[in-house]
């Protein structure tokens, strides 16, 4: 017996096919007569859909939202939210239109209720990310956390399938560190090992056929679960990584994530020990090399390199992953931090801890 604490956020959450129609239903239950839709440019159209069904409860739209909840993006969307008089938000898409929302109610105290598209688990954290001038800053505040979340298996239909298999390793790498956070428990890591198990079940089959709904109803299970993990237990030198990768590097977040877990999890796997039996189970021995042949089956990518990032910048990275570092089950190390970096950047197999090549 291991002892914990745990504690967990307040959420409704709905899951299901159609549970868009419930969306009237659900601003009723907040009390919001004046609702401000939220989404990305490219997803206008299916908000535009979401309008017409809500009818005379919304109030405006704002198509505007972009990646890393740029800040004069916020404060184009608050002026648009006062000048509508809205009395409540819904946010239909991935963490990009999610973020918007947030940065919002945080500032508003606005209710929220959202639609997530993709698997990056916003949805379930009180976390929120945002960028003013190259500067990537997080925080955490109970506004910040969506009152309702409701997932609807049509959404993710049309999610293209290389971003579906980016998006389902973020939601893994959430999992992923909860089973070896400092501050994990029971609870959270059966969640953690049954959203790695959902997932990558999940995965394969989407690529084969990306509309079985199957496969897309188990992912997004699994993003759930991911987002949960995310929103309660700390993260680790993963989640780090990718924060200075994305931040400094300007890398794309779920692509980041999919490069990095491999090696990230290599880094991480003896020091975790038994942390890991509940993935071990569906990944074997070695879960790390297995999320990588994993990653390399399904044609995501596996190296920093394919996604723009310049050789030179190893050192940076290895430097800055150290400054301000995470709690982390092995303790950090720079030449090591350097090595996994240079790896991941190569896109070679994923080193065991201590090993150069
Ligand atoms: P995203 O929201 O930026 O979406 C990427 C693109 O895919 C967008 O153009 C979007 O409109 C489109 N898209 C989304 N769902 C689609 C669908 N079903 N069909 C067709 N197109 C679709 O990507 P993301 O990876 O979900 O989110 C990344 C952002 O979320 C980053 O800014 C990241 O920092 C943030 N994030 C925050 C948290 C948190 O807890 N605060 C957690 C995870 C991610």
């Amino acid at each position: 017996m291991e002892p914990f604490i745990f504690n967990s956020h307040p959420a409704r959450v709905i899951f299901g096919r159609g549970t868009i129609e419930s969306t009237a239903s659900e601003a009723e239950r907040l009390g919001c007569r004046r609702l401000l839709l939220i989404s990305t440019e490219f997803q206008a159209d299916v908000t535009g859909a979401l309008a017409e069904r809500l009818g005379d409860r919304v109030a405006g739209s704002f198509p505007g939202a972009q990646m890393h909840t740029p800040v004069d993006v916020t404060e184009q969307a608050l002026e648009r939210a006062r000048a509508c008089d809205a009395d409540g938000l819904v946010a239909l898409g991935g963490g990009s239109s999610i973020g918007l929302a947030k940065a919002i109610a945080v500032r508003t105290d606005l209710p929220q209720i959202v639609l997530p598209t993709t698997y990056a688990g916003s949805e379930m954290t009180p976390i929120l990310g945002e960028t003013k001038d190259g500067l990537k800053t997080t925080r955490s505040d109970p506004r910040i956390l969506p009152e309702t979340v409701i997932y609807d298996v049509d959404l993710t239909l049309t999610l293209p399938v290389a971003m579906s298999v980016t998006s389902g390793f973020n939601a893994m790498a959430h999992a992923i560190e909860a089973l070896y956070a400092r501050d994990r428990n029971p609870i959270f890591s059966i969640m953690a090992a049954e959203c790695v198990r959902a997932m990558t079940e999940a995965l394969p089959r989407l690529v084969r056929h990306p509309v079985n709904l199957a496969a897309r109803g188990d992912a997004l299970y699994a993003a759930w679960l991911g987002g949960m993990c995310l929103g309660s237990v700390g993260m680790a030198l993963h989640h780090k990584l990718c924060h200075v990768l994305g931040g400094t590097f300007n890398l794309p977040h779920a692509e980041t994530h999919t490069v990095m877990l491999p090696h990230a999890l290599a880094y991480n796997q003896a020091a975790a020990g038994k942390a890991l039996d509940g993935i071990r189970a569906h990944l074997g021995d070695d879960p790390a090399n297995a999320l990588y042949r994993l990653a390399v089956d399904l044609g995501a990518p596996i190296s920093l390199k394919q996604l723009g990032m310049a050789e030179e910048g190893i050192d940076e990275a290895a430097r800055l992953a150290i400054a301000n570092p995470y709690w982390n089950p092995q303790p950090l190390e720079q030449t090591a931090l350097r090595a996994l970096i240079a790896n991941a950047w190569a896109g070679l197999p994923p080193l065991t801890q201590g090993e150069v090549r």
